[in-house]
């Protein structure tokens, strides 16, 4: 853990921009969709945000406080649901976009949940591991309030894992006074979490590649595919594709990647990388692995090679107007969030770049989160084949849902997905009763 974080996107725009990016697409999207204007109004405008402060005794005795925040966006169809991130990088109007697109992706998925999201300003990287334990205890405890099983409910996202998840549930259970594995999903197996929730977000993409291959009549021995991002999603997108035959061309972390003509064999790489962090161009049999001669590239270059599916899965705003351009994959799976911005998306469907978005393709994880919900609440658990097979339902039908809205209104697979939330969220709106209806013309 001796590499840093990069501080700032490539175009240095992320903390002033993402989340007046992430209305922008709302308001495209909205022309398409069945959604009364006031319902629209209100989802540019989080339901309720909070910022604390947690000071945290360090191991050399020495005091830091740290940010935190959460922001739950909509709860029309639900409790808030969404992920806590650890990253040097957070900061309110992140949290704001993540939370926004949670409530889209909720809907998009059918869940019964409205969107949220939390994070602390950290680089948990330089956090012993009881540092890092009292930080994401102490942050429980100053949102405990904020959060709950039936108002909002955190999970994992950017370096934080089932282990803080499990502290994080303990912290809040004994601030209620009862055990409340509901409050958080994304726990180890062994404090409620769902057996499946671990590979979820990757295996949902890779369910979405599948109804792609049937459609597009692909051989997966002759799609070649690159990998941006090697942590939990990257890794298990990456092992599910290659157990397929499809070749794995170029995979990288934060600190740079490796490309291989023929395809890596990603067991290897991904037995190598959890063992010692680092990700190395490695072919093993068992424990014996030996190094193999490969390419270095960037994580720019890694962007623009000429693949057949580009698969974004480490952080936002990777590809922007700057390299739009040079992008020449012609499927792009956004397994990160919002890895693309708006003014990118523009170039890529001139270009004809078929892009299933974030808000679908990286659904599988809060569908998993929801199954883990549903068995915490009644106390009741799910074999792995049956976690798998539910989600494989979930992800088949809403991917056919946008891909059919893409294909009769002629529109963009991203604006296809935000308007089938967009109708969801509406529908719920329109139940609530809306000026329609108290001016008497339901
Ligand atoms: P993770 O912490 O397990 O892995 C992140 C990976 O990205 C690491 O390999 C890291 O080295 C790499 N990385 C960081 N900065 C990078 C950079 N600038 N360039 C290239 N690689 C970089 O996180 P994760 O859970 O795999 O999440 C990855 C993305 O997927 C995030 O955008 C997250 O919001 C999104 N996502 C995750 C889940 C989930 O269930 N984990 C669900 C939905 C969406």
């Amino acid at each position: 853990m001796t590499k840093s974080i990069p501080k700032k996107d490539s175009s240095g725009t992320q903390e002033t921009n993402i989340f007046a990016n992430a209305l922008k697409r709302l308001d495209e999207a909205a022309q398409f969709a069945d959604i009364p204007p006031e319902a629209l109004e209100r989802l540019k405008h989080p339901k309720k945000m909070i910022q604390v402060s947690i000071p945290i005794r360090m191991d050399n005795g020495g005091l830091r406080i740290f940010q935190g925040y959460r922001v739950r966006h909509d709860h029309t169809r639900g409790p808030g649901k969404g992920g806590i991130r650890f990253h040097p990088n957070v900061n309110l109007d992140e949290v704001k976009a993540l939370a926004l697109w949670m409530t889209c992706k909720c809907a998009v998925m059918g869940l019964p949940f409205g969107g949220a999201k939390g994070g602390i300003t950290v680089n948990p990287k330089e956090l012993s591991r009881m540092e890092l334990e009292r930080l994401s205890r102490a942050y429980i405890a100053r949102i405990a309030e904020f959060i709950g099983p039936k108002t909002d409910i955190p999970a994992p996202d950017v370096y934080t894992n089932p282990m803080i998840m499990g502290w994080m549930m303990m912290e809040y259970s004994k601030i209620a006074q009862e055990q409340s594995p509901a409050v958080i999903t994304g726990k180890p197996i062994p404090l409620g979490g769902s057996l499946g929730r671990e590979d979820a977000t990757g295996r949902g993409g890779y369910y979405c590649i599948k109804e792609l291959e049937e459609k597009k009549r692909w051989k997966p021995s002759k799609i070649r595919v690159a990998i941006q991002g090697f942590g939990n999603v990257g890794q298990n997108i990456a092992r599910l594709l290659h157990a397929d035959g499809y070749k794995i061309v170029a995979v990288s972390d934060s600190q740079g990647g490796i490309y291989k003509e023929e395809g890596f064999d990603i067991p290897s790489l991904i037995q190598n990388k959890n063992a010692t962090r680092r990700l190395k161009a490695i072919y093993c049999t068992g424990s014996v692995c030996e190094t193999i001669q490969v390419k270095s590239l960037s994580n720019k270059d890694l962007l623009e090679l000429d693949v057949d599916i580009l698969i974004p899965a480490a952080l936002e705003n990777q590809i922007t107007e700057k390299n739009a351009s040079k992008i020449k994959a012609s499927n792009i799976l956004e397994l990160a969030n919002g890895p693309i911005t708006t003014e990118a998306d523009k170039i890529l469907n001139k270009k004809g770049v078929l892009v299933v978005p974030d808000i679908l393709a990286n659904g599988g994880g809060v569908t998993v989160s929801y199954f883990e919900w549903v068995q915490n609440n009644q106390g009741y658990y799910w074999s792995e084949e049956e976690v798998h097979a539910k989600l494989h339902t979930f992800m088949i039908r809403e991917f056919n849902n946008v891909y059919h809205l893409m294909t009769n209104r002629k529109i963009n697979m991203r604006t296809a997905a935000y308007v089938h939330a967009l109708n969801r969220i509406g529908e719920a709106v329109e139940a609530r009763g809306t000026s329609k209806y108290f001016l008497g013309n339901p």
